[in-house]
């Protein structure tokens, strides 16, 4: 099949000509005629199956007959919507949109949160056809009444799973309301879970099924390894990999966003290039990451799940699961970043002994066991210095003495929360409470050590009252020492 075979206008196929795209991908092959019959379709393709042409094309095909170079805004409402759930992901699908729609006479505008809004309410103020947003920033548009979505003919909500995990579905449910009941609706997600159908089905009509890879299967070109290694041993190995194999461009996958920041600074550390991308980071960190990234200024690039949704690298030839991601869908999504356009990829996953309940759960769903690669003999490792260079005391740079002042590092610094851990055990003797809110109670016990457990002596004045750790601070009960001490009552002071 051809593009030209497509009905697509010849200023589409001109831009997708010089892409140098010569056949429609799969899913682009049963998307575009369907998306242009005007009908609702739920699609099921990983990112680098060519998804994002094959709604992008159809989408500015059907928009053909309203392009127009008029300078009036009233001649430019939106017609289509694009959500996506991150920042990355739009920011792709929108240049995707302006390069397949570059000979027409349509404008588009990216709408994501992070940045100043202002630039973008001013880009909506002069008229735009096709609005790709994420949906909070979306919802201050709204809000701020910026944005007119009365006109819009076709919405499209790409990467709709992330969107649900994402906790997006009260944003898209008011959006939903925003917008015309007659309209064209387009889903894409890699996976499609009941939560997904059951939004599917919320708001679409009898959707038309598009599914070009195995359901939940991730890109079948990538090839899968394990490492069973403890976690200790993580960032030796994974230094190790870089090095041995001469890895260039290579994306890692932590699950939170300090960790992240953490292993890229060790990477660095160890002499690699490396940065990290996560939601914490502005957007223009996150951009020029990204970038550089991309432009292989920098090799390594650590990210969270969030983050990485929406980076489209072709040919990235290595996936490095850090640690692995708890959910299986996850780990599709991450394998989805290799293995894009036709070009293989290598999936390598660490696994530490506790992370093994979730690499069953990614086995299950991939319906079969990953290859387990032997662990290689990292520096550190007593049994990797041939004996002679033992018994001579030499200890070798590099990963080896990574490794050991990494362990050293994370082992001190456990001891060091375990100190700290049990000085504060032994700290919080009977009075510690007080101690901690000096200002309501030593003024009134200037003779009294606080720091030493109760004692009455002989030679000073017993005090009967002493104030105890209030139930709620500013309501400080005193209660008799007496009762304390198990003493009666007297009545005398
Ligand atoms: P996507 O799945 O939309 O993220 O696309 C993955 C990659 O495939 C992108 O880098 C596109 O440039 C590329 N691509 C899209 N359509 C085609 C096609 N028909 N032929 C070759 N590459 C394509």
């Amino acid at each position: 099949m051809s593009f030209a075979s497509l009905n697509l206008a010849p200023e589409i196929l001109r831009a997708v000509h010089e892409q140098g795209y010569t056949e429609p991908t799969p899913i682009q092959a049963q998307a575009i005629p369907a998306v242009l019959n005007r009908l609702d379709i739920m699609g099921c393709a990983q990112t680098g199956t060519g998804k994002t042409a094959g709604f992008t094309l159809p989408l500015l095909q059907l928009l053909v007959p309203f392009a127009s170079s008029s300078t009036s805004p009233a001649k430019h409402p939106v017609r289509a919507l694009v959500l996506t759930p991150t920042r990355e992901l739009a920011a792709q699908v929108e240049e995707s949109v302006r390069t397949y729609g570059k000979y027409l006479p349509l404008r588009t505008a990216l709408l994501y949160g992070g940045v100043d809004i202002k630039p973008q309410i001013k880009s909506m103020q002069g008229g735009v056809e096709i609005v790709v947003a994420t949906p909070g920033r979306l919802l201050d548009h709204l809000e701020q009444k910026s944005i007119n979505l009365s006109q819009v003919q076709m919405l499209v909500l790409d990467e709709a799973d992330r969107m649900l995990d994402m906790g997006f579905m009260p944003a898209i449910t008011r959006i939903l309301a925003a917008l015309p009941p007659m309209r064209q609706n387009l889903l894409f997600s890699a996976t499609f879970s009941e939560d997904i159908k059951k939004l599917a089905n919320g708001f679409m009509r009898n959707p038309t099924m598009i599914e070009v890879a195995r359901r939940n299967a991730p890109a079948e070109l990538v090839t899968h390894q394990v490492y069973e290694v403890p976690a200790l041993k993580k960032h030796a190995l994974l230094a190790h990999l870089v090095k041995s194999r001469d890895m260039q461009q290579v994306l890692i996958f932590c699950r939170m966003k300090r960790d992240a920041d953490k292993l890229a600074r060790q990477l660095v550390r160890d002499g690699l290039s490396a940065t990290a991308i996560h939601g914490d980071r502005s957007q223009s960190e996150r951009s020029l990451a990204l970038d550089e990234f991309k432009t292989g200024k920098v090799k390594l690039l650590v990210a969270t799940d969030v983050a990485a949704r929406g980076i489209d690298i072709d040919q990235l030839p290595f996936v490095i699961n850090y640690e692995i991601p708890n959910t299986p869908e996850d780990y599709v999504h991450r394998i989805g970043r290799t293995g894009r356009a036709g070009s293989p990829g290598e999936a390598i996953s660490l696994v530490s002994p506790e992370e093994m309940d979730y690499l069953h759960s990614i086995e299950k769903l991939l319906k079969r066991e990953i290859t387990r690669l032997p662990l290689p003999l990292l520096g550190g490792d007593r049994e990797t210095r041939p004996p002679r260079e033992r018994e001579s005391g030499f200890q070798p740079r590099s990963t080896a003495s990574a490794l050991s002042e990494e362990e050293r590092r994370e082992r001190s610094e456990q001891r060091r929360l375990r100190e700290a851990k049990d000085s504060g055990r032994t700290r919080r003797a009977p009075f510690q409470p007080i101690e901690r809110t000096p200002s309501v109670t030593l003024p009134s016990y200037p003779h009294f050590d606080f720091s030493k457990p109760y004692e009455p002596s002989k030679s000073e004045p017993i005090v009967d009252t002493v104030a105890v750790k209030p139930a709620h601070p500013g309501k400080n009960i005193p209660r008799p020492v007496g009762a304390l001490l198990g003493r009666k009552k007297t009545g005398k002071v």
